[in-house]
């Protein structure tokens, strides 16, 4: 595929040309260096390297399958701020609460294979301590009850692949592989990149600013209050179901009366609570 390059142009478009040969929407930035180690340009997985900022177990906390056992793989890096705090106010998305910079969280690390990483998530599912989880005791404390146990028998196991921004890495050669593992496949993207085929289930949480490329799925999960990015703006999309989330912060309170009424009001929209911060797991 031909490409003019300049078309692309002022818009960020080292992000995606090079494997897609499609521009990206205005404002969606490149992800800075040091940011994604080991991934070519810090863009897309042209390395065929997964760089994973930890992988551990928990139940999801959110959205359609909270309570649902799964194991939470964490790419680093994201396409909507740098991670570090004196970026953050110039930042597309700036109440991020999470840290996706870096391979050295729990079970992290770089992994030169789809297989590879496959075979470390099942590895957590199955409860062995992923190296290093025990230097968080936070993870370890969870993970504790865990370990030894068989996967349940009835219960298909889960992946939740996140970030960060894990369709900057998540292809379809570790999409098959988790899911020759046994996996249900599922990821939270911001919606800024289009996913590959075959994923379980979609969910997509707009961000103000970031046009959403990715407007079909499963779950659409809004944080909520967003001035440039409330619900109207998404209750047309091909999506399931609509969730409207909180804002955590210092107007977590009023934000969440607020929500509570819009999905009064509109019922297209259901609430979604972060119920792991209300029990304290990660
Ligand atoms: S898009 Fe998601 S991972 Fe990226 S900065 Fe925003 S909340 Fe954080």
């Amino acid at each position: 595929m031909s490409l003019d390059l300049h078309a692309c142009l002022p818009v960020y478009a080292t992000l995606d040309w090079a494997a897609t040969g499609r521009c990206l929407p205005d404002k969606v930035l490149p992800v800075p260096p040091g940011i994604i180690e080991g991934t070519a340009n810090n863009t897309v997985n042209t390395a065929s390297v997964y760089s994973v900022k930890e992988i551990y177990k928990t139940v999801q906390g959110e959205g359609w399958h909270t309570g649902r056992a799964a194991v939470f793989l964490r790419f680093a890096g994201c396409n909507l701020w740098s991670g570090r705090e004196e970026d953050r106010e110039e930042a597309v998305c700036s109440f991020c609460d999470t840290d996706f910079i870096g391979t050295d969280g729990p079970g992290g690390g770089k992994f030169r294979s789809a297989a590879e990483l496959a075979a470390r998530v099942r590895s957590v599912w199955e409860g062995a301590l992923p190296a290093g989880a025990s230097d968080c005791a936070q993870h370890a404390a969870f993970e504790g009850p865990f370990a030894g146990e068989p996967a349940a028998a009835t219960t298909k196991p889960y992946v939740v692949c996140t970030g960060g921004e894990p369709l900057l890495q998540l292809d379809a050669p570790l999409v098959v592989a988790l899911q020759a593992s046994g996996f249900d496949v599922g990821v939270e993207t911001n919606g800024t990149k289009d996913a590959p085929g075959g994923i379980d289930w979609i969910c997509v949480s707009p961000k103000a600013g970031a046009p959403v490329v990715l407007t079909r799925g499963h779950e659409l999960k809004l944080v909520y209050r967003q001035a440039l990015a409330l619900p109207d703006a998404f209750a047309h999309m091909d999506f399931e179901h609509f969730f409207l989330q909180p804002m955590d912060g210092p107007d977590r309170e009023r934000f969440t009366k607020e929500a509570r009424a819009y999905c009064a009001r509109r019922p297209q929209w259901k609430l979604s609570l972060q119920t792991h911060k209300i029990i304290g797991v990660p």
